[in-house]
């Protein structure tokens, strides 16, 4: 198939057979599985979810891709075990396509990830686990535990994350400027938000706060969005030292301070 890579679209298609085999060993699959694939390209990954699952939903935003995915899966999409969704996941209800339970793994463009991962957490039945091969420096941030960050502290409060494996950039075609790096976040909830009774709106105010001035401490960057409170009493009451910033916190005391402001 003759298709010129678009950049805008981060397509640099994963030629490893090695990383696909890890993608799909980390992701758990069983033939009672519905999955969630955004981005197929030319279907590499989308062949061994076929041979696993009980059913694929492939969201492709480049429209150039389909005549070849509906040809080379003919079978698999008369069968209904592919649905393949022309459009731009960000724009499209996936909870139409697909069943309260489901997985998501994909190798997503880099341009993405944080949107996608908002959307996929802030909805009403996020996928119960997700395997990604993102950029390396990503899932890197996202599993340090010595230097937390907003995007870190996001993904923890609905699942736990781990690095798996660094994948090469000459793993890809074309070659991309980083390395990349698969993702695994498991047991996926919203269980965490229920069980400190603070809703997802409440949590996210706080952590924006508290993360809105890299260099000041905690206390002030709290101290300025809520200016009615006693923001030492409320360290103190997380445990907290007065000193402390907001990278030094991690998801558990996130929760805390969100309670109790
Ligand atoms: N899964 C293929 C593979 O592993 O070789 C392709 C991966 S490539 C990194 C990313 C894919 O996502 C491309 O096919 C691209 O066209 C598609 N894509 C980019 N932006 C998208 C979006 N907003 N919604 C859905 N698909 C998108």
């Amino acid at each position: 198939m003759k298709h010129l890579p678009k950049k805008q679209l981060g397509q640099n298609f994963l030629n490893s057979v090695g990383a696909l085999e890890l993608i799909i060993k980390e992701a758990e699959l069983s033939k009672e599985d519905c999955v969630l694939e955004i981005g197929p390209g030319k279907g590499v990954l989308t062949e061994k979810l076929l041979l696993q699952t009980k059913m694929v939903v492939a969201v492709e935003k480049d429209r150039d891709l389909l005549p070849f995915l509906n040809e080379k899966f003919e079978k698999e999409i008369r069968e209904k075990k592919l649905v393949l969704v022309e459009g731009d996941v960000r724009d499209i209800d996936i909870q139409n396509y697909l069943p309260q339970k489901y997985k998501l793994v994909a190798n997503i463009p880099y341009y993405l990830t944080g949107d996608l991962l908002k959307k996929t957490f802030s909805t009403t039945y996020p996928p119960k686990s997700m395997v990604l091969l993102l950029q390396k420096e990503v899932a890197q941030r996202i599993t340090d535990l010595k230097k937390s960050s907003i995007l870190a502290v996001s993904v923890w409060a609905y699942g736990e994350p781990k690095f798996v494996k660094t994948v090469k950039r000459g793993s890809f075609q074309p070659v991309p400027n980083v390395d990349s790096a698969i993702l695994s976040i498991k047991n996926i909830s919203k269980k965490s938000f229920e069980h400190f009774q603070v809703s997802e709106e409440k949590f996210f105010k706080v952590l924006k706060a508290g993360f809105a001035h890299k260099r000041k401490k905690l206390r002030k960057n709290l101290g300025e969005v809520f200016p009615d409170i006693n923001i030492e009493n409320l360290l103190k009451n997380c445990e907290l030292s007065n000193d402390c910033r907001a990278e030094e916190l991690n998801v558990n005391k996130w929760f805390c301070l969100s309670q109790k402001l």
